[in-house]
């Protein structure tokens, strides 16, 4: 399987993020790469560099304003005297509606919804190479291919149109879907991450022509809190385009999978021909987040199912963290991906 990836996306190298008032390592570390890059290539994926298609794509998702504080708020933060090595807010607006300053920090608290998304000296160059990788992967499907493997990281999905968050800066899976959609695929977003998708679907929320839906632990005791509530069903043109499925932490492989079969009955009924799958694999018994209880052979049964919709497949990856079995997980689900696909 034609799988993509960019040696630049080890240069965003987090150091930390809080978590209950304390000063953490942040898990979203670049060592999740190889980790990542061996486990797909044991299922048999051929990565690929991903050639440069510009900013234009990423601009079709995420607003100019955000792009510029991306490229240039580091820089612009190491100004500051006494600054820390990394950009991480301190002050929010309480609207995304209030003014927008000029200062590095309130722009810092505007366009950074928490602490999980410092950005260092490479982040920009990363989040753009991982979003570059992922607009390969959908122009790989406009070719032909009919399954294919993003290595995104950093990851994308809970990145807003102009908002980072726990850990995503550039949502790739929506700039891989928006790919698709301006190209004339009917697409649906399928997040399997154990945190819900709330940049994906804020990005798609009032939009009919993209389908999202989302399995995930339940907001109500889990990141991120506000979004991923079962009556969140989309807005206007989006109405009835959103689903989300909140399952209580601890969910095992038989009710996930059961969840999993609502999503892609409603996926079908969307007529989807293209689908993305925005492939946490932090759902695992082991994941450092310990949300949920599905095991590695629960993994190939999701890459089974997925398979067997027949439909042209797109996996981006989200989450997932080092363990044990990081790796196992992702061959696990690709193998199943790949040993029930159309030939
Ligand atoms: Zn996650």
């Amino acid at each position: 399987m034609r799988a993509f990836l960019d040696a630049r996306q080890g240069r965003h190298e987090p150091r930390h993020f809080m978590a209950n008032g304390e000063r953490l390592p942040n898990p979203e570390v670049s060592a999740r790469i190889e980790i990542l890059r061996a486990g797909a290539q044991a299922a048999g994926c051929r990565f690929e560099a991903p050639p440069d298609a510009g900013l234009g794509p990423i601009a079709a998702i995420h607003g100019s304003d955000y792009i510029q504080f991306l490229q240039n708020i580091y820089t612009r933060w190491r100004r500051i005297d006494g600054a820390g090595e990394e950009v991480i807010p301190n002050i929010h607006p309480a609207n995304r509606t209030d003014g927008y300053p000029k200062s590095a920090v309130g722009q810092a608290g505007f366009h950074q919804a928490d602490t999980a998304c410092p950005i260092a000296e490479g982040t920009w160059e990363a989040a753009y190479w991982s979003a570059q990788s992922a607009i390969a992967g959908a122009d790989a499907i406009l070719g032909g291919t009919r399954g294919a493997y993003v290595l995104s990281r950093p990851p994308g999905h809970h990145a807003f149109a102009d908002l980072a968050g726990g850990f995503c800066f550039l949502n790739n899976a929506a700039i891989a879907a928006e790919r698709l959609t301006v190209a004339g695929r009917r697409v649906a977003i399928l997040d399997v991450d154990v945190h819900h998708g709330n940049g994906t679907q804020g990005i798609f929320y009032a939009r009919g022509d993209v389908l999202t839906v989302s399995i995930h632990a339940d907001p109500e005791r889990f990141y991120p809190f506000f979004w991923g509530y079962a009556q969140e069903r989309g807005e206007g043109l989006g109405l009835g385009q959103n689903l989300n499925l909140p399952l209580p932490r601890g969910t095992d492989d038989r009710d996930y999978l059961a969840s999993l079969e609502v999503a892609l009955q409603r996926i079908a009924a969307f007529g989807a021909d293209a689908l993305v799958v925005a492939l946490g694999l932090d759902i695992h018994i082991d994941d450092p987040f310990k949300g949920f209880a599905v095991t590695t052979d629960g993994f190939e049964a999701i890459g089974r199912r997925i398979a067997e919709t027949g439909l042209d497949c797109l996996f981006v990856q989200e989450g997932g963290y080092v363990s044990d079995a990081l790796g196992k997980n992702l061959t696990a689900v690709l193998s199943g991906y790949l040993d029930h696909a159309r030939a």
